[in-house]
């Protein structure tokens, strides 16, 4: 018989105080039913209320819990980046929120789908009751432009309530880049994927501590870390104005030399001839780019490739 496989569930708290209990039982109630060594890894992620003395006391009755306390507010992908890197000598890692908004009783479901193959279990949320419109439009309107410009196959509504195999985590804690998007990073890395859909609920407690504001600037930095498209955008702008007005121009130009006729006034052709040279400031920027794309894909230093495994019979 071999030995029981170890599993870590990772959950970044910021402000929870008022689940974490909750979850705990939770957790704690799946945790009974399934033949694995369990850990709790909870990061707590700067919190100003008593999510602290709530994570203490349970990792003082209870020696599965591991509480990583931030010295302040790093966000949550950084709490779940420390979460998957504790969890490194795990076999498994399952992240999953505190607010509750994520269902413990997945869990089962999730490993099963590891059991059978898949390295990434990845989550859908299907529904989300009472969630403003402002922020689904915003949710699609991501997904399609990360699609577009990324070219990784990004699925929508995919959450962070996933499990990564140990190899995936392993392969996680070699990518260095600061301005990070957990789960940006895992669906760049590939691996075996397998997909399971839940219907989330609102809420349970509190507010969503993810503003708008902050929402905003996840998306930027997974556009920035995934795409150097918005910076080419206006070199292809640029082509587009110069060729348009240079045409124009030439029109101008052919129309007088041909049929001998001067139609336009001096200030029409000073327009057509400054939309042009804007045209050309613009490629140069595009020019720039793609220098700078250079210079970025160096810097945020991923890891050139990612190997499953290694197979060699005759070593
Ligand atoms: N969270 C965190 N740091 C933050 C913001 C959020 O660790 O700066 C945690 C939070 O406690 C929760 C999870 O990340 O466990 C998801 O946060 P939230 O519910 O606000 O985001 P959403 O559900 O809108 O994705
Ligand atoms: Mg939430």
């Amino acid at each position: 018989m071999d030995t029981v496989k170890k599993i870590s569930i990772v959950v970044p708290v910021f402000n929870e105080d008022r689940s974490i209990t909750k979850l705990y039982s939770r957790l704690e109630s799946i945790a009974a039913e399934l033949p694995f060594q369990w850990e709790y890894i909870f990061v707590n992620d700067g919190s100003s209320d008593n999510s602290f003395m709530e994570l203490k006391n349970l990792a003082m009755k209870d020696r599965k819990v591991k509480v990583l306390d931030f010295s302040r507010n790093f966000g949550k992908e950084i709490a779940l980046t420390a979460g998957a890197h504790e969890s490194q000598e795990s076999d498994a890692t399952i992240c999953i929120d505190a607010d509750l908004q994520h269902p413990p009783e997945l869990i089962p479901t999730l490993i099963k789908k590891w059991e059978e193959g898949a390295e990434v279990v990845v989550t859908i949320r299907t529904e989300i009751a009472k969630q403003p419109l402002l922020r689904r439009l915003g949710s699609n309107i991501y997904y399609w432009l990360m699609r577009k410009m990324s070219g990784i196959d990004l699925k929508a509504k995919t959450t962070d309530f996933r499990l990564y195999d140990k190899k995936v985590i392993k392969a996680f804690v070699r990518t260095t880049e600061r301005e990070r998007m957990f789960r940006g990073i895992m669906d760049w890395m590939g691996f075996r994927r397998s997909y399971v859909e839940f219907k989330a609920d609102a809420r349970a407690e509190g507010e969503a501590a993810y503003s708008y504001g902050k929402l905003w600037r996840l998306a930027v930095n997974s556009f920035t870390a995934f795409s150097l498209w918005p910076l080419r955008l206006a070199g292809y702008l640029g082509v587009f104005i110069s060729t348009i007005s240079g045409l124009l121009f030439i029109w101008m130009l052919a129309n007088y030399l041909v049929f001998n006729i001067w139609i336009y006034t001096p200030l029409a052709m000073t327009v057509v001839i400054n939309t042009f040279l804007i045209g050309i400031v613009l490629m140069a920027l595009g020019l720039v780019a793609l220098y700078v794309g250079i210079i970025h894909t160096e810097v945020i230093n991923r890891p050139l490739y990612i190997v499953r495994q290694k197979i060699s019979y005759h070593e």
